[in-house]
């Protein structure tokens, strides 16, 4: 079984970009600018945004982080996203999901420019995506692609089963990989909730994407042998044996599958830290395309 690294292959994508970074600047050239805007307090949202700051810090990015109270309005936040389209010393930003329930997310969401969504949320980057047009791809399916591809994992004639169609993992992931592209050309089946005997198509599958939130749901059981499995999944379950009091847990049951599989991304260390380097990948597209 070979593990699926998420951990060292970002840690070389970070390399990658902040060698870029360097360059840009010997040509006397503003770094990336990253910007997140945080409403309210959301312990795991805390943990996110603060590790995508420091991210930008480590690569040599220029970071902004505005945090808003829990109480902003729509209209206040609203008012916010304009400023940051507005200003041109930010190349792209983010605006950290979920937000508070009396905020509608769509309508936020709608209203970052796209040029500067690097989270890739927008109907119109999600439409180019669909048309294999230039776009920011969503930073967690963008993730996973570059984990196939530099694995070398091949995919052309392949039968993937993405479980989960949300619009930030599962549907942009099940549309990727069916397109003509690297780490692409599969044969993709999207299961879901309503999905019947879900165990019959994982277990036809040569790569088993699980997206759904459930900690430990894909069993051994579940899949062939020899398939890739890619955990998306972080749960934080109660566990008092952790000074922290959870741990956090993927879909995959690890302990099984791993030894079934020939690949596997683990949880932590899998996707997780993928996500966040594609954001800086990202950013520093926005900053090429605007500033070449
Ligand atoms: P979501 O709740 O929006 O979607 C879950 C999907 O799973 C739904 O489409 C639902 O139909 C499907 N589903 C639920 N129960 C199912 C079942 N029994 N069988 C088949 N399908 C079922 O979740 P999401 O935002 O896509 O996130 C999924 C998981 O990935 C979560 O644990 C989340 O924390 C994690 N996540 C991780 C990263 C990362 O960077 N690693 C990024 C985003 C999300």
């Amino acid at each position: 079984m070979i593990l699926l690294d998420g951990k060292q292959t970002s840690a070389k994508i970070k390399e990658e970009i902040a060698t870029q970074v360097s360059v840009m600047k010997q040509h006397n050239k503003r770094a990336p600018h990253l910007a997140a805007v945080l409403v309210g307090t959301n312990g795991a949202s805390m943990t996110y945004v603060g590790a995508k700051v420091k991210a930008c810090q480590l690569v040599g990015f220029e970071s902004t982080l505005i945090e808003l109270p829990e109480e902003t309005s729509e209209d206040e936040l609203l008012n916010q996203i304009q400023q940051l389209n507005n200003n041109p010393e930010i190349d792209g930003f983010i605006v950290q999901l979920p937000l508070p329930k009396h905020i509608d997310e769509q309508n936020v969401l709608m209203a970052v420019d796209p040029d500067k969504d690097v989270d890739g949320f927008h109907p119109m980057n999600v439409g180019r995506l669909t048309l294999d047009l230039p776009t920011f791809i969503s930073a967690t399916p963008f993730g996973i692609m570059e984990l196939l591809e530099r694995y070398e994992i091949p995919t052309s004639g392949k039968h993937v089963v993405v479980i989960g169609r949300s619009h930030i993992v599962g549907r942009p992931m099940s549309i990727l990989m069916s397109q003509k592209r690297p780490a692409g050309n599969a044969t993709v089946t999207i299961a879901h909730s309503r999905t019947t005997n879900l165990a019959a198509l994982t277990k036809e599958a040569d790569i088993v994407i699980a997206a759904l939130g459930i900690p430990e749901f894909l069993t051994a059981d579940m899949v062939k042998k020899d398939a890739v499995v890619i955990d998306v999944g972080i749960t934080r379950v109660p566990d008092d044996s952790k000074k922290r009091g959870y741990r956090i847990a993927g879909d995959v049951d690890f302990e099984s599958v791993s030894r079934k599989a020939s690949h596997i991304t683990p949880v932590p260390g899998g996707v997780g830290p993928m996500t966040i380097a594609m954001l800086l990948k990202n950013t520093l597209l926005a900053c090429e395309r605007k500033r070449p």
